[in-house]
């Protein structure tokens, strides 16, 4: 187990199970936190889907080669970082990608995962990648077959999770959601809140559900199937158990996030960033960031009042093929 120096607190990690053990008391008190614990990275803009609601210029091209993937991994795994998690666009359309994700596995100490929508997941790049990656996160889309994908990865014996948006129509659908793909096993799933404007955010009332639920769903797989919650929920969600809870998302402590034209960003959701033009540049922009406490200018944001949500009468729901 590699172990990370929290704010107050000692994290040890596992890349080979994914299991995290938070240590706390006594001299761990005294702990500082000096790197990230994930740096989310964008390795390009490009992707094999056309999504309406999707906010990245498409054919914007990647700051990125794949020496420079490399040679930075070896910089974040020596800065103490734990995991590299990898993303876009579509990742997997990267030139190369599961070489990529090999090398960077066998010449890193990082947990390398990352997040794709699962078409260009065939055999043969599933079998490259296994026992060369940490975990494989596939963001479930209504327009997409997730049940193919989820049989073929279960097939292949890889660590997977599924990436499942939280939005009011799915709150009906989520228990029997679960229940069907823990039956087809899947052992992790991933509730993400929306971030956006329009109709896609739950109300007070269905936030509560939602929170009772986790707790009944948790007991109901406990050993069975992981219920993780993403950080933009923080307070809404007071019940649900949560590794890291405290009111603030920790973005920009915790994780850091790197764009495909090279900025460094509190969280993959905030504006701006600070251009990245040498990796040793990093720790400064990091300790930066980490005070800065910056919020994202997107509903839906924990740093921003009231969540940044109008509440009020919801609009009628954009037809989404609902991802992320
Ligand atoms: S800054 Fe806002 S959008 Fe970004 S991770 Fe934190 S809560 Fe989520």
């Amino acid at each position: 187990m590699r172990s990370l120096e929290l704010d107050g607190a000692l994290l040890r990690f596992d890349r080979e199970t994914g299991t995290n053990q938070l240590v706390r008391g006594g001299p761990f008190e005294r702990c500082v936190q000096r790197a990230p614990r994930v740096v989310q990275m964008a390795l390009t803009n490009q992707c094999n889907k056309t999504c309406g609601f999707c906010y990245r210029p498409l054919d914007a091209a990647s700051g990125w080669t794949f020496a420079d993937v490399l040679a930075f991994g070896r910089y974040l795994s020596d800065w103490g970082v734990l995991e590299l998690a990898l993303g876009g666009g579509e990742p997997t359309v990267f030139p190369q990608f599961g070489d990529l994700v090999r090398q960077l596995w066998c010449e890193t100490a990082l947990a390398i995962n990352f997040t794709t929508n699962g078409k260009r997941l065939t055999p043969a790049l599933i079998d490259q990648l296994r026992g060369h990656v940490g975990q494989i996160q596939v963001s479930v889309y209504d327009d997409e077959d997730v049940d193919a994908v989820i049989d073929r990865l279960v097939a292949h014996g890889i660590r997977f999770g599924l990436n499942y948006l939280v939005t009011p129509r799915r709150l009906a659908t989520l228990d029997a959601d679960l229940l069907a793909w823990s039956a087809r096993g899947v052992r992790d799933v991933l509730l993400l809140s929306y971030k956006g404007d329009g109709g896609l955010h739950l109300s007070a009332a269905e936030l509560r559900d939602l929170d009772a639920r986790i707790v009944q769903l948790h007991a109901h797989f406990a050993g069975r199937l992981q219920l993780k919650v993403d950080v933009c929920w923080s307070t809404r969600l007071t019940h649900a158990p949560q590794l890291f809870f405290d009111s603030d998302c920790r973005a920009g402590s915790l994780f850091l996030s790197v764009t495909s034209d090279r900025r460094v960003l509190s969280c993959s959701f905030a504006d701006g960033g600070v251009p990245l033009s040498r990796f040793d540049e990093l720790p400064a922009i990091y300790l930066q960031l980490k005070h800065a406490r910056q919020a994202a200018q997107v509903a839906g944001c924990a740093r921003l009042p009231a969540f940044g949500i109008r509440r009020g009468r919801r609009p009628a729901l954009p037809v989404y093929p609902e991802a992320r």
